[in-house]
C-alpha cells in the first residue's frame, strides 16, 4: 500500500501558524506522503465566514505555497452546496482508489464535535481519524459525548504505522507543539486594528491587507 494521504479540512479564516504546524506534525508524526488542504464553502457548523471561500482558498494557497508535501483541495469551494465532510470523503475514495489509506486531520476541538456532523459514522468507513491536540482541549474519551468515546476507545490504534495497514476506520492521536493560536484571535486583533504578525504567514497578512479583509467586527 502507498504511504498513507492527509486530509485536512478547515474554514481558514485565516489560515495560521497553528494549522501549518498541525500539517507538517502529522507528516512527520503519522508517516504521511503529504497532506491535501480542503478550504469549506459553505461550513455547516458555524456562522457565515467574514469573507468569501474563494479569499479563504487564495490564503490557504499562499500559506502552502513552496511546501511540496501540501497540496490544495479547491472542491468545497467549488461545489455548491454545504461542505460536508463525508461528501469530500466519497469524492476523494472515488478519485484515489479503495486501497489508498486517507487520514482525516483534525483538532482536538473539531473531533469533540464530530458526533454531530452529517452521517459521522459513515466516515470511519471512508478514512482513518487523527487527532492532534490543542491547548485547552484534552484528547480523552471522559471528555468526550458517549457515542463518539465508544468509537474513539474502539477504533484507537496503537501505532500511528498501522495508519498504512488498512485503508480507513482507525483512530489515532498525536502530540503537535502547542499553539494556542485561533482564527477567532487572529480576527479580533485585525479588527482591532493590533498586530497580527508572527500568528499567520507574512503573505497571508499582505493579501489581507492588500483586500481590506477583517477591518469590521
Ligand atoms: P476559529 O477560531 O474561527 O474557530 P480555528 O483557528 O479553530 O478557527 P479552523 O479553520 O476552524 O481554525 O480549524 C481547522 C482545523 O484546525 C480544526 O480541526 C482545528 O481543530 C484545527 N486547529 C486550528 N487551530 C489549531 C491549533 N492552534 N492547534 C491545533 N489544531 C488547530
Amino acid at each position: 500500500m502507498s504511504e498513507p494521504l492527509g486530509l485536512f479540512g478547515g474554514t481558514f479564516d485565516p489560515v495560521h501558524f497553528g494549522h501549518l504546524r498541525l500539517a507538517e506534525e502529522a507528516i512527520v508524526h503519522l508517516g504521511l506522503g503529504g497532506v491535501r488542504w480542503m478550504p469549506a464553502g459553505q461550513p455547516p457548523h458555524r456562522g457565515v465566514p467574514q469573507v468569501t471561500a474563494e479569499q479563504r482558498l487564495a490564503m490557504v494557497r499562499l500559506a502552502t505555497a513552496g511546501n511540496e508535501r501540501f497540496a490544495v483541495d479547491a472542491g468545497e469551494v467549488e461545489a455548491a452546496a454545504p461542505s460536508y465532510t463525508v461528501h469530500t470523503l466519497e469524492r476523494l475514495r472515488a478519485e484515489l482508489g479503495v486501497t489508498q489509506p486517507l487520514v482525516l486531520l483534525v483538532g482536538a476541538d473539531a473531533f469533540a464535535g464530530m458526533a454531530s456532523w452529517h452521517r459521522w459514522r459513515d466516515i470511519f468507513a471512508l478514512a482513518h481519524v487523527a487527532i492532534s491536540h490543542r491547548p485547552g482541549f484534552p484528547v480523552e474519551a471522559s471528555s468526550l459525548p458517549h457515542e463518539l468515546a465508544t468509537e474513539f476507545n474502539d477504533r484507537r490504534l496503537s501505532h500511528a504505522g498501522d495508519l498504512k495497514a488498512m485503508p480507513g476506520g482507525g483512530i489515532v492521536t498525536f502530540a503537535m507543539t502547542q499553539l494556542a493560536i485561533s482564527a477567532t484571535q487572529i480576527r479580533k486583533l485585525l479588527s482591532n486594528e493590533l498586530s497580527a504578525r508572527y500568528l499567520l504567514p507574512d503573505s497571508v497578512l499582505d493579501y489581507i491587507r492588500t483586500h481590506s479583509l477583517y477591518r469590521n467586527p
